[in-house]
Formats: C-alpha cells, structure tokens, sequence
C-alpha cells in the first residue's frame, strides 16, 4: 500500500508538457556553474531557466511523473467525479495557516511563481526524501533544528504506545535545502525519472540554480515542504531504486507554519502522531476499502486524526489537557479541506474536529486510565463512529 498526503495544500497544477513548445533562446540561458551561486535571478532570467529546464524533460515527462507519483500514492492532485455532495457541509476554505503560507510569497513576482511551480511539479526534494536513505548524520527538524526534539521524542513515544510493528518506520526530515543539492537532485533525476547522465547533470544544475534565491530563502521557503507524510511501499521496489524503508516525513514549511500561528507546542507532537496513525493503518490493512476515492481517502484521515486524538490526550501518551487539546483540534481543523472530489480529500474542518475530540473522549472513558486500547479495537469503534462524524452539517 502507498502513503498518504497528510496535508492538503495548494499545490502546482502546471503542465510541463504546455511548457515544451516553449523553448529558450540559448543565448538568453545563463551559464549554469558547477555550484550555482546564489543570488537572485532577474525575472527575466528565471523565466529563461524555467524554459530551460522544460526544453530538457522528455515529451512524455507528464505521463512519467504521474506514473512516479502513483507509485507513491502521490496522485493526490487527480480529480474523479464527484461523490460527495458539496452542499451537504459547511465548508470554508481558509485558515490562518494557509494565510500565512500566502503572506510569504506576497513578494514574489509572477516569474517567482512561475519557478515555484515547477519545482512543487517535479517536487525532486520530496522524491530525494522518499526514496533514498537520509543521508548520514544527526537528526534535525525545523530549518534551524527547532522541532528536533518534538518530533524525536514524539516518534519514540508513540512506538511504545501504539501496538503495532513500527521499528522499521524511519522518521525522516523534508527539507527544501535539498534544493541547492546537485548531487541528490542528481539522483533523482537519474535514477528516479531514469533521465540520463547529461541530462540528470543539467536539470540538478539548473533546479538548485533557480532554488538558491533569497526570495525564496535559498530553498529554504517554506512553500517547498508545506507537508508531512506516512509512506509505505509494502516491500514493492521501486523501479530503478529497490526497496524503499517505510517513513514519515515531517516537512519544516508545515513545522513553520504552525510556529508562526503560535501552535509550535503542539503541531509537531500532533501531526507525528496523525501520520503514525497512518501507519496503524498500513500495519492492520486498514486501508481496504470499497469506498470511492474521496470517501475513503477522508475516512482513512479522520481515522488517522481519532488516533492522533487518543494517544495525545491519553494518560499514557502525551497526557495533553483540555487548552493543549483545544490547540491541536484547531490545528489539524484549520487544514481540513473543501475539495470534495479530490482523490486527497481529509475531511472539512468541523470532520476533523470531531473526529479528533472523539478521540479524546475514547481516551476519557478509559478504566483504568492506564488502559490502552489495542490500535485494531481502536479502528472498528472508529468504524462505528463515522456514519456520526461525517452526517451532513450544512444548515
Ligand atoms: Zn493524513
């Protein structure tokens, strides 16, 4: 089985094939150095790299990333007929996360935007992530090393919770920096998209070149790693690749943001703990369903978001009293969504509230508190709830 998208977001739409007819006067290319300096790129510039770039991906460069992306279970952006009815919910797209990511980019030009979106497209830094072995050295998270700890020492927690096999979940770091290197970047392109060596060589170069601009905190932007996410392959190899480890990886533009609402205490322990729920799932086949895309993929996140509600307010997980709750209710609800017809579809806001209060309220009613609930009994009552949890609430 394939990983989830944890956090719905915005994300880029462009057809790179629409960008191939496009092709640069190589005249108007600035050279690409062995280590792109950073610096920012007049618009002008950038535009000529982004030509670049797509004169250099294969014709079928679509088809090939949607068939990487659905190796991954990345597919998130594909649209199917619409099975929920809209009019059903209350639903309001905005949050003041959401809000912020937009605040950041409110400098940006339209050239900017443009380069954005070609790197959220081929996303190389969240396919680095996913499919190599971090590389050696200490953990961080956060872009600074400030959720390392958080983040650790939730993970930790949560495995002697939860009763599930989950020693060979590798927790791993999303980080945009990634970006400005050209031997990962290298990588992926070689190996992941199978793109040969020149080729591999001049994308790397070109992509860490347009990355490593202030506006965009030389890869650092938190636009770049606005996500986390629990991923297993199920000992299916990846073609070029082999076998890739189970994960969750915590993005440090989602960590940010949640810092710069004032959640910081509570979103790295919560969002672990929802992506560790979806590992519950992977690990007890939970995933199986009948149900058409969006139903099923915003059952499995209401589901993750029940567990994640145990184990924080539990007196043997974080033990999280009512204000902490209250917190993390509101920051998983600020990114409940209203695309009903997409494939990622987590839930609105009011879904994942209470999916996640109840949670807690399972976690209330244990006796003796000291009881946990071992994580299969734990999703058939969650089973039960739902019919309750997603009732239409549209007055
Ligand atoms: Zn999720």
């Amino acid at each position: 089985m394939k990983k989830l998208l944890a956090w719905p977001v915005a994300a880029a739409t462009l057809s790179l094939a629409a960008g191939l007819a496009v092709l640069p006067s190589q005249a108007a290319v600035p050279a690409v150095t062995e280590a792109a300096a950073p610096g920012r790129l007049s618009p002008e510039e950038s535009e000529a790299l982004v030509a670049r770039v797509k004169s250099l991906l294969p014709a079928d460069m679509d088809a090939r990333l949607l068939a990487v992306q659905e190796r991954l279970g990345l597919e998130e952006q594909e649209l199917v007929g619409g099975v929920i009815d809209p009019s059903d919910y209350q639903c309001s797209p905005g949050s003041p996360v959401r809000d912020w990511l937009e605040s950041t980019k409110a400098s940006w030009t339209a050239a900017d935007h443009g380069t954005a979106n070609l790197i959220s497209t081929l996303k190389p830094h969240l396919l680095d992530a996913l499919l190599f072995p971090r590389p050696a050295g200490p953990l961080v998270f956060g872009t600074g090393g400030q959720d390392t700890t958080d983040i650790t020492h939730s993970f930790r927690d949560l495995q002697r919770f939860w009763d599930i096999e989950s020693g060979d979940i590798e927790l791993t770091p999303f980080h945009g920096t990634v970006l400005l290197d050209q031997a990962r970047l290298f990588q992926v392109f070689h190996r992941a998209f199978g793109f040969d060596v020149t080729t591999s060589t001049n994308l790397a170069g070109l992509i860490s070149q347009l990355a490593n601009q202030p506006q965009f905190d030389y890869g650092n932007h938190p636009t770049f790693t606005f996500n986390a996410f629990a991923f297993s392959n199920r000992g299916v190899p990846f073609p070029g690749i082999g076998q890739v480890a189970d994960k969750i990886l915590m993005g440090d533009g989602v960590l940010a943001g949640y810092r710069a609402v004032g959640l910081d205490d509570v979103a790295a322990e919560a969002i672990v703990a929802h992506e560790f729920g979806h590992h519950i799932q992977y690990e007890l086949d939970l995933t199986a369903t009948t149900l058409p895309a969006p139903e099923a993929a915003r059952r499995l996140e209401l589901m993750a978001d029940a567990f994640a509600g145990y184990y924080l307010h539990h007196a043997r997980g974080s033990a999280l009293q009512t204000k902490r709750i209250n917190q993390f209710v509101e920051s998983f609800a600020q990114l409940g969504d209203c695309s009903f017809d997409a494939i990622s579809h987590h839930g609105t806001r009011n879904q994942r509230l209470a999916s996640s209060l109840w949670g807690t309220q399972v976690a209330d009613a244990a006796r003796p508190q000291s009881t946990i609930l071992p994580s299969r009994t734990f999703g058939q009552l969650f089973e039960q709830k739902l019919p309750e949890l997603i009732a239409p609430d549209a007055g």
